[in-house]
């Protein structure tokens, strides 16, 4: 028998299975012995309190085998068209398995590496300060979403079926707590896995993942695209759901030079902040002792407008680390990630502020992604090492004299941020802390927190146009992040799922 339960529990009732179980079995009347098992299927932090609770809503199994809660999607052999899938991340894979539900063959087009060799490349530029730019932290297997934080929280519910996302998830591998977790995210450590998984699910079942094959052109016939031209000289033919990711810069290059429709947009760009999560853990908890042994690292989510633009936290990744995320030579991006337990010393977010098209000083198609590569040359002076300036003197305009430990690996310089970002930004998100520090009585706002610069890659620069049946032309689908329509991993997954369905839906009529 099952039998579904809500519950308020203690951090240590949710975090010990026993106790867990005895709490149940009091509840419903029972021998412990009875129970099989007993799993979340929603679950949440109330740290309103000094008394923390877990809350949320428990299946319990009496006397019969625990289940797996998610669905499994079933899939179908390839012996439909075959569909090209530029870009293996979010949007490309899941539009891939979406596919392969349906018996078409998905032809996969990655210029990076595969997610264990790109492991390689990224630490090797943390490490050695070397920049592998077709094989990074943005491209290759899993896309940006490979080596992240894999939150999988979104709040784009109206795109799609978010839990077809997580149980697709599961079903290669992420643990079944990210279906019940308020703020699922599966880990750095976990996710290479499951992308790899993925990987072999689209190939046991008749597609195909080329990797190292760059897409440099499409092919059109008449008012179609036909098909991709790649870097080799390889052409692929079939319809193209191009799913590159916002830092393919080249892509929206030549797709400008061949006449596509592409238009510049808003971003938010600013700093990665990074407290010690201890802070941030005293802080969201109300405790001078952190977290204890049962809660999660902390997290926080700060939003506030400053002059009619928005300053907010992104991103934020609990027991994380800050790492390089650039893909273009002679230019610094940073970034966060964190693993599956969330157990590092540091707290990190991007800090960014809105910044609109008629804040800078380029009004064509390309000019904000040209305004967002010169900040990020602006601000590799000593390689990949980070401008960095503490908290505190940030606020008050003061050059940090010393720097604290970071957990960014390449390493930080002191210098005054204000030196590397523009004043429209710098100026709001000064502002934007003082707002934020006043949210929390003073306690978020520390020297022992400093900023790194430039968060730059909070979304795409330029969208490329599409109609309501997801199309710019018949045969291309642009999807995803890269496209200007998505916005995070399970978003980007949406999309790709979308794009995939409608073309499956115009074949089959
Ligand atoms: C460090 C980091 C941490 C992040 N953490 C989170 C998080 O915790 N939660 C979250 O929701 N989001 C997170 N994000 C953002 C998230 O990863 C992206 O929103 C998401 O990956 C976008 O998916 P996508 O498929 O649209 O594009 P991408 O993931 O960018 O994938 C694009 C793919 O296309 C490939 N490609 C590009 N050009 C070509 C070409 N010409 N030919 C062939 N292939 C090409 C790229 O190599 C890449 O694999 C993070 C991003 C980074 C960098």
């Amino acid at each position: 028998m099952i039998k579904e339960l809500d519950v308020v529990l203690t951090p240590m009732e949710a975090g010990v299975a026993e106790k867990l179980k005895s709490f149940v079995a009091r509840k419903l009347k029972l021998k412990s012995e009875d129970i099989n098992g007993v799993r979340f299927i929603k679950k949440s932090i109330d740290a309103r309190r000094m008394d923390v609770k877990i809350q949320g809503r428990v299946r319990v199994f009496i006397g019969e085998e625990e289940k797996v809660i998610y669905d499994i999607t079933p899939f179908k052999e390839a012996c439909k068209d075959s569909v090209i899938v530029v870009g293996s991340g979010p949007a490309g894979l899941f539009a891939s398995l979406t596919l392969l539900e349906h018996g078409y063959r998905p032809i996969v087009l990655e210029r990076g590496k595969d997610v264990h060799k790109r492991r390689v490349d990224t630490a090797t530029l943390s490490r050695d300060g070397v920049l592998d730019t077709e094989s990074n932290y943005a491209f290759g297997e899993g896309g940006a979403g490979a080596f992240s934080d894999g939150k999988l929280y979104t709040r784009s519910v109206k795109r799609g079926d978010v839990n077809k996302v997580l149980s697709l998830f599961c079903q290669h591998g992420a643990s079944q707590d990210i279906l019940s977790d308020a703020h699922p995210h599966i880990g750095t450590d976990k996710l290479p896995r499951v992308i790899e998984n993925i990987r072999n699910t689209i190939i046991k079942y008749g597609g195909e993942v080329h990797f190292g094959t760059k897409v440099t052109s499409l092919i059109r016939k008449g008012d179609s695209v036909v098909g991709v031209r790649c870097q080799d000289g390889s052409e692929f033919r079939g319809p193209v759901i191009l799913a590159t990711g916002h830092s393919a810069r080249d892509v929206y290059r030549f797709l400008h030079e061949e006449g596509y429709s592409l238009e510049a947009k808003d971003v938010a760009i600013g700093v990665r902040l990074e407290h010690p999560q201890i802070l941030i853990d005293e802080m969201q908890y109300h405790s001078a002792n952190g977290r204890g042994l049962y809660l999660p690292a902390a997290s926080y989510r700060f939003v506030t407008q400053v002059r009619e633009r928005g300053v907010y936290s992104f991103c934020m990744c609990p027991g994380g680390f800050v790492v390089p995320a650039s893909t273009e030579e002679n230019a610094l991006v940073v970034n966060g990630m964190s693993p599956s337990n969330r157990g590092g010393r540091w707290a990190n977010s991007g800090m960014v502020v809105q910044l609109k098209r008629e804040d800078i000083p380029y009004q064509d198609t390309l000019g904000m992604m040209r305004y967002l590569e010169e900040i990020e040359r602006n601000c590799f002076m000593n390689g990949y090492k980070a401008p960095c300036q503490r908290m505190g003197d940030f606020i008050q305009n003061k050059e940090s004299t010393s720097l604290p430990k970071v957990s960014y690996a390449p390493g930080v310089v002191s210098r005054k941020i204000d030196e590397v970002l523009p004043e429209i930004i710098t100026s709001r998100l000064r502002d934007g802390f003082n707002d934020f520090g006043r949210m929390t009585r003073g306690r978020f706002i520390t020297n022992d927190a400093v900023l790194m610069a430039p968060e730059t890659r909070t979304s795409s620069p330029v969208r490329i146009l599409r109609g309501e049946d997801f199309t710019q032309l018949e045969g291309l689908y642009p999807v995803g992040e890269g496209a200007g329509y998505a916005g995070g991993i399970v978003s980007a997954a949406l999309d790709g799922i979308a794009a995939a369905n409608i073309l499956i839906g115009k074949k089959e009529n």
